[in-house]
């Protein structure tokens, strides 16, 4: 059967799930290094360049294909069996397995070569406006960014900026909730888009309860629905640790593990923090605080996530522990000790108030907004609970989710009205790169020229955009990290 990319778009073709179709559309590999691939994505529209991957599933798909299949130049018809995906983590909704082209495709004339990719825009990070300095690229994108005539204000980055997301599990770090593909589904490209938008240093967190938790309530969030195995999240967190570090040496991108090798590196080149989302690889040993230190450079913890753990009470399950745990507390202690960020995003407001009085350095909270009435199981926060970390000297980032702003400039409307909350040096950016279940508004680091750009509109002066996108983060890191 031959299908439209509307059937794709309107969500008619669930009805299809097991059969097989057929559907056109332009190939794009995930990794413009590999050349002949068996996993791609088939996009509804042409790409635009090597390093430019879609994130909207509803106008691009998943493909395995039946054997590697080299890149091509042409939109191609593919026949495969469509299967329905439910709690993708990525969020992808359709993917085409066992997929074969229909007719004998074209061979390029070349195959996509890694030289051919290096002497890309994409993989130098050519691209215009910028924000983040990479060195030796600088000229060249400042030159660019003064031809651009967009009606927007460009940022220019005050000397010494470095860009850092607080909270990504960009190249999709995490490893897969789907058994068969697990961790060794294909990374896409992270280091490119970071230099094409200028953004400079990622926190890239792993996650640990993802055998545990899936998506409930007519795919509007994720809760944990069974108890672990013993031993079970602690060998997840070896595989993820792993994975992490492989996303980063494949990407050739840079570690940075102090608050030296950030300033050396962090203009440089991509770079990443090895950050956790969730301590339930610790299974409430808090020895293994030393041993994520020493053995996989975990540089930020967040105590918890999804499941109520050793640690603690979250925002979206209703309180076990009323806050933070005495194992929590030591955590919080070991973490203090060693130099790890602290970052107590998805934890209730007891948690957050109990690991403020316990940390001698400032708290993060990397991921959430502003509401003044957060409903049941809500992960946004009200502002005295945002008080209470900026009490800490601390930063919370805002994030990008769909359900709360509907577009960048909504977004830096939420990022004012937190600096208006808190103080402008409390406020950061938490992305959850690849993290939503739903495409949220700040879905590429291309898109950080544009973030920068209504954040000056909202009334931000460059040097505060710099501590917003960055600066803030980085102080909170030299102090906890040293
Ligand atoms: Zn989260
Ligand atoms: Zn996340």
């Amino acid at each position: 059967m031959n299908i439209d990319w509307p059937t794709i778009r309107t969500g008619d073709a669930d009805a299809l799930h097991g059969a097989t179709i057929e559907l056109s559309g332009w190939m794009i590999p995930l990794d413009p290094l590999a050349g002949s691939v068996d996993y791609f994505l088939l996009g509804a529209d042409e790409p635009c360049c090597g390093g430019c991957v879609p994130r909207n599933p509803l106008t691009s798909i998943e493909v395995h294909a039946a054997m590697p299949i080299a890149p091509q130049a042409d939109a191609l018809t593919l026949r495969g069996r469509l299967v329905r995906l439910v709690d993708d983590p990525a969020g992808w909704r359709y993917r085409l397995v066992d997929a074969t082209p229909l007719e004998r495709v074209e061979m390029p004339p070349r195959t996509f070569s890694r030289r051919a990719f290096l002497a890309s825009g994409a993989a130098l990070g050519l691209t215009a406006c910028a924000p983040g300095r990479f060195g030796g690229y600088t000229e060249a994108h400042e030159g660019a960014a003064q031809t651009e005539s967009a009606p927007a204000p460009a940022w220019q980055p005050p000397a010494g900026t470095l860009t850092i997301d607080m909270h990504s599990h960009g190249g999709r770090v995490i490893v897969s909730r789907n058994l068969s593909i697990g961790a060794h589904r294909p990374f896409i490209p992270l280091a490119a888009p970071m230099r094409a938008g200028g953004m400079n240093v990622i926190c890239l967190a792993i996650v640990t309860d993802t055998t545990v938790t899936r998506v409930a309530d007519n795919r509007k969030r994720f809760e944990a629905w069974r108890d672990p195995q013993p031993g079970e999240l602690y060998a997840l967190g070896q595989t993820e640790f792993q994975r992490a570090h492989e996303l980063i040496e494949r990407q050739q991108m840079r570690l940075v593990t102090n608050a030296a090798s950030l300033t050396t590196s962090g203009p440089l080149g991509p770079c990443a923090i090895i950050s956790a989302e969730g301590a339930d690889f610790l299974e409430g040993q808090v020895d293994r605080v030393d041993e994520a230190y020493t053995q996989h450079q975990l540089r930020h913890l967040q105590l918890t996530h999804y499941r109520v753990n050793e640690l603690g009470d979250i925002q979206t399950e209703p309180p076990v522990h009323g806050g933070l745990t005495d194992t929590g507390v030591q955590v919080i202690r070991r973490c203090n000790a060693l130099g790890i960020v602290v970052d107590v995003a998805h934890g209730t407001y007891d948690l957050v108030k109990r690991a403020a009085d316990t940390s001698t350095k400032p708290l993060v909270l990397s991921h959430s907004a502003l509401a003044t009435h957060p409903g049941a199981r809500s992960r946004l926060i009200t502002p005295d609970h945002a008080r209470v970390i900026a009490g800490t000297g601390g930063v919370i980032g805002v994030w990008p989710s769909s359900g709360t702003f509907k577009d960048l400039h909504a977004m830096a409307e939420g990022v004012k009205r937190m600096a208006d909350v808190v103080g402008v040096e409390h406020v950061g950016l938490g992305t959850d790169m690849l993290g939503f279940i739903s495409p949220p508004v700040f879905r590429s680091y291309e898109q950080l020229p544009d973030l920068a750009s209504a954040l000056l509109l909202a009334g931000f002066s460059p040097e505060e955009v710099g501590a917003i996108l960055g600066g803030n983060y980085r102080r909170v890191f030299q102090a906890s990290v040293g």
